[in-house]
């Protein structure tokens, strides 16, 4: 199996989530620390490190949703604006480039990212992917084989002290004690979050002028110089049109329309086309010195 190879060859970027011992691939069936402690990879290629499932507040169809509007280019600028700035940073230390996605749900911005790297470095890229969401990380596992796929708590990560030069976490929390602590000495986290203008339209549609305005990436960016050095950081900002299938998927995976009113999100979604504005911000850290 094509992913067991894959981890049985960086057996040792794992740690136990539990006891914090090594890990070996034992039959190619589960990953065991020393201890004795188990976890599982499934027959579906990817590595189980929670005993107990986390509530689903994600579900299949959300993240679906997700690898389609990931899919039909609407974070473009992001995956090309990010995959050129790690390429200016040039060397990594070594020939295999090793990028971990700290809650990348179904996927799909790492695998882009991914495959955005190999062509602008020419040289292998280790997509290494962990999410609390068993759904999310099954449709990681069969959309993309070729990257390793964690089922896991970011905030007890299964992963050995400095492991990865780089270090994505994509509209989605942070635990940035575990962050320093798997990144590399020299290496690179990249936090990706929404910028005042994202989906400006569908916010107006769903709430009209006045309600849930507020903007908190002030207060994220705030929380993120905290703990790291902020080397750079990027604006990504452009207006795409979705046709309404599009529509309908980027209303299942924003967070934006769970609360909306009933009325309101009807009309959204019955509306043939929609302009909306992308805009996020990208933070890209040091560890502090
Ligand atoms: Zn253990």
């Amino acid at each position: 199996m094509r992913s067991a190879g894959l981890i049985a060859a960086h057996e040792e970027m794992f740690r136990c989530p539990i006891c914090q011992s090594g890990m070996k691939l034992a039959d190619g069936q589960s990953l065991q620390c020393s201890r004795r402690h188990s976890f599982d990879l499934s027959r579906r290629g990817y590595l189980n490190f929670l005993s107990h499932p986390a509530k689903a507040k994600y579900d299949k169809q959300l993240f679906e949703s997700r690898k389609r509007i990931c899919s039909s280019g609407f974070f473009e600028l992001l995956h090309e604006g990010i995959s050129e700035r790690i390429a200016q940073e040039g060397s990594f230390g070594s020939e295999l480039i090793k990028i971990a996605d700290a809650g990348c749900g179904e996927g799909s911005h790492l695998a882009r990212i991914r495959e955005k790297l190999i062509r602008k470095m020419s040289a292998p890229v280790l997509g290494v992917g962990a999410d609390i969401s068993k759904e999310g990380i099954l449709l990681a596992a069969r959309e993309h084989p070729q990257a390793i796929w964690c089922v896991a708590d970011i905030a007890r990560s299964p992963f050995a002290d400095r492991q990865f030069p780089l270090l994505l976490n994509m509209l989605s929390p942070s635990n940035y004690a575990e962050f320093r602590r798997i990144l590399a000495d020299d290496g690179m986290l990249i936090k990706v979050i929404p910028g005042s203008g994202y989906l400006q339209e569908l916010r107006s549609a769903l709430y009209g002028q006045t309600g849930r305005q507020g903007d908190a990436s002030a207060d994220t960016e705030a929380r993120f110089r905290e703990h790291f050095a902020l080397v750079d950081r990027e604006s990504v900002r452009c207006i795409v049109t979705l046709d309404r299938p599009a529509t309908l998927h980027l209303v299942r995976m924003t967070p934006l329309s769970w609360q909306a009113d009933e009325e309101r999100l009807q009309k959204v979604m019955e509306m043939n086309a929609m302009e909306v504005t992308v805009h996020l911000i990208v933070l890209y850290g040091k560890k502090q010195s």
